[in-house]
């Protein structure tokens, strides 16, 4: 099967401009679907915007903004999208919404977004970015998403890397604790869980290797009998597809997650492409475009672009290269003259 570029161009587009009813549980990651939609139709090539679209995206995101003062800096970032609550003015007064606040991916994708719509962030509240961000670290170097607590993980720790790469930036991250993290959540199999302690998972094994790359130490922050054993514990992913531990099913989404990896750590040249390629392929929907995880199943618009990340990796034609790290095309990255 070839790549259904036009059709995936039209699914992107849909998704760009209405979130589709099998999403609408996601209404409070619009920003995520939002950068998942910006970011293929770049890859595709396909990011035919009017400048009145573009700047309507563009103030769109920096309407998602938190800005609120001083001793609030820990809440500063993006939100979701306006359903948790933005502040309005009633009389020349800001009322403010209690737990309005921004959570770490959304900072990290509405970044990412406004970079591909080429915007040069000069209404990023840079400062209180970063002073939210030191604010989310915990001791032993994970990441909380909010600053009301709850989960902390290996993803929200990669979301504080990417913001500080496309800032330029890294004093919102004590980078020694986050690599001890990270080399402290390797498991007896070599994979990397989402914690200490914690399963082996494609995932999370990506965000570790990502942020390592991010901060420079991927080199030097495993021995070589972990680093050895980390590539093989990747490359043992490789099935019909990858998958994202062992005795699971392939899904396309690890043509992204495990092929990045693979790339990081220089070893791509063992991945079989015809299999990799060939499975992803088969999950595209013909009749409304888009990939899902498996395929015969309903595409989603994670799966489609990470599906279109994962063919970028294997230089698909009609496919822009991609940034394995960052998870945006490198023309992104060059355009911003980010130093990675
Ligand atoms: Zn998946």
């Amino acid at each position: 099967m070839e790549l259904l570029r036009a059709k995936h161009v039209k699914y992107l587009n849909r998704c760009l401009g209405i979130l589709p009813q099998s999403s609408e549980m996601h209404d409070t990651n619009r920003m995520t679907i939002c950068f998942f939609a910006l970011s293929g139709l770049d890859l595709l090539d396909a990011l035919n915007l009017s400048e009145t679209e573009k700047k309507s995206i563009i103030d769109w995101i920096y309407a998602q903004q938190v800005q609120p003062d001083g001793e609030n800096a820990s809440q500063c970032g993006f939100r979701g999208s306006p359903v948790v609550g933005s502040p309005f003015i009633v009389q020349d007064k800001w009322i403010p919404i209690p737990f309005d606040c921004s959570h770490i991916t959304m900072t990290y994708t509405a970044l990412a977004s406004l970079l591909i719509l080429g915007d040069d962030l000069s209404r990023v509240n840079r400062k209180a970015i970063v002073s939210g961000l030191k604010g989310l670290q915990l001791v032993d170097g994970s990441y909380f998403a909010v600053p009301f607590g709850g989960e902390n993980d290996m993803r929200f720790l990669y979301c504080a890397c990417c913001i500080s790469a496309i800032l330029g930036d890294w004093r919102g991250v004590d980078q020694t604790k986050a690599v001890d993290f990270i080399v402290k959540s390797q498991g007896y199999d070599y994979g990397i869980g989402q914690g200490p302690n914690q399963e082996s998972h494609g995932g999370s094994t990506f965000c570790a290797i990502a942020s390592l790359a991010l901060m420079n130490r991927l080199e030097s922050a495993f021995d070589e009998r972990q680093l050895e054993g980390l590539k093989k514990w990747c490359l043992n992913r490789q099935q019909s597809g990858f998958n994202g531990r062992p005795n699971k099913p392939v899904d396309t989404c690890y043509s992204f997650w495990i092929g990045a990896s693979l790339k990081l750590l220089g070893c791509y040249d063992f991945v079989n492409e015809d299999l990799i390629r060939g499975f992803t392929l088969s999950t595209q929907s013909t009749v409304i475009g888009g990939l899902s995880k498996w395929p015969d199943c309903h595409p989603d618009p994670l799966h489609t672009y990470l599906g279109l990340c994962g063919l970028s990796l294997m230089n698909e034609s009609g496919l822009q290269p991609i940034h394995p790290a960052l998870n945006i095309s490198r023309r992104a990255t060059v355009a911003a003259k980010l130093l990675l």
